[in-house]
């Protein structure tokens, strides 16, 4: 599929096919109805490889792109830190030069996926006197250099996804700085702005896991709701995904009359988010006295997914952005409201994916 170009089609050959909008859902949809998925490798594709592509080497591009588009290679992605994580620029981790390496110390966290991974996007202070956006540099880091320490977090539904992962004086060879030295921050709001055009919104949970549609189908098939309070809010869990779906098409129509996506994305994200965590919790109280039991679903029958699925959705509004930082960027950007950041100190995670776009 790499080689074919159909695991990102918007991509330029040889990785891609240059495909436009159109020609992306064509082809996702002939995917999906072969049944065929594409590799999973969320941030290789989705983050590292664009950004590999925008500012990369020759010799980046050639060791990096197929194997990652294959799915051979896992990425992780090296962002937030204790202290960087909604003002991401704020972060401390350093690498400084010595010759053909740079040394990096500090401390990155919820590492998702990163004892997995073989390589990571790092972000990391290259210049600590600079303006705290122009002393950033974006490096590429294989996972296994000596002086880097995993340590896994286990989740609240039993699940290790992230991770901490230290950096103890590891050498981390000059080939690995992707584009130019301090201008890492421009970079990572590629990183951040790279989406594909899709017309499915997937599952509730991030584009996993089960969706409105599957619930209120299960709702049916039990004979309704008699409760008016769970049938109030099974009625608005449909507003809701359809409210989505209409903002989708108009995300997608925007792609193929090739006009930038406008407020629609931070609408989008800040609605979806709390969506997930309304299907979620509407199941678990559906279920009603057995929703206390972990395997219990929406209809008192056996099936983990919703319990698992209600824990999980409590990360939807943190996670690439927290709600509270969507709706400074609705009531600013859309909304034409007084700032509530200071902006001079520096743009979140969110603004600077706004910006990017
Ligand atoms: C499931 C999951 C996977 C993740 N995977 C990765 C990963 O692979 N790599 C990576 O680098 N990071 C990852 N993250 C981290 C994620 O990007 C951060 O959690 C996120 O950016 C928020 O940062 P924070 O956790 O430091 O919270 P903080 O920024 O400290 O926020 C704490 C609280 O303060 C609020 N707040 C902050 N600033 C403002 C403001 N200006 N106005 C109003 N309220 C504000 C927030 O909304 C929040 O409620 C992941 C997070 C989750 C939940």
């Amino acid at each position: 599929m790499a080689e074919a170009g159909y695991v990102a089609p918007h991509w330029p050959p040889p990785w891609g096919l240059d495909a436009d909008p159109i020609t992306q859902l064509v082809i996702d949809e002939e995917l999906r109805r072969a049944g065929v998925a594409r590799p999973v490798n969320p941030i290789g594709i989705g983050w590292a490889g664009p950004t590999i592509l925008h500012a990369g080497t020759q010799a980046q591009k050639d060791r990096y792109l197929m194997p990652l588009l294959a799915g051979e290679e896992f990425w992780c992605q090296l962002f937030s830190e204790p202290g960087a994580g909604s003002d991401l620029a704020n972060l401390s981790t350093r690498a400084v030069r010595d010759g053909d390496v740079y040394i990096v110390n500090g401390q990155k966290i919820w590492t998702s996926f990163g004892h997995m991974a073989k390589f990571g996007i790092l972000i990391a202070r290259t210049d600590p006197d600079a303006p705290k956006h122009a002393g950033i540099s974006y490096f590429i880091c294989p996972m296994d250099l000596p002086g880097i320490d995993i340590r896994p977090i286990t989740d609240m539904t039993g699940v290790q996804m992230f991770n901490e992962v230290f950096f103890d004086e590891v050498r981390l060879a000059a080939d690995n700085l992707v584009g130019e030295e301090y201008k890492g921050w421009a970079l990572a709001k590629v990183t951040l702005a790279n989406e594909r055009v899709s017309l499915s919104g997937g599952g509730a949970l991030w584009g996993n896991g089960p969706t409105a549609t599957d619930l209120l189908a299960l709702v049916k098939r039990r004979g309704g709701i008699n409760d008016p309070q769970l049938r109030q809010r099974a009625a608005q869990v449909y507003i809701d995904d359809e409210i989505l779906r209409l903002i989708r098409l108009r995300t997608v129509t925007a792609a193929i009359q090739g006009r930038p996506p406008g407020p629609e994305a931070s609408v989008r994200k800040a609605l979806a988010d709390q969506h997930g965590q309304h299907i979620m919790g509407l199941a678990k109280d559906l279920a009603g006295t057995a929703g206390l039991l972990a395997g219990a679903g929406p209809l008192g029958e056996s099936d983990p997914t919703w319990n698992s699925g209600y824990l999980f959705s409590r990360v939807l509004t943190v996670g690439g952005g927290t709600s509270e930082v969507q709706r400074n960027i609705i009531a600013e950007r859309v909304l034409g409201l007084p700032h509530d950041l200071d902006v001079e100190a520096g743009l979140s995670w969110t603004e600077a994916k706004v910006e990017a776009r």
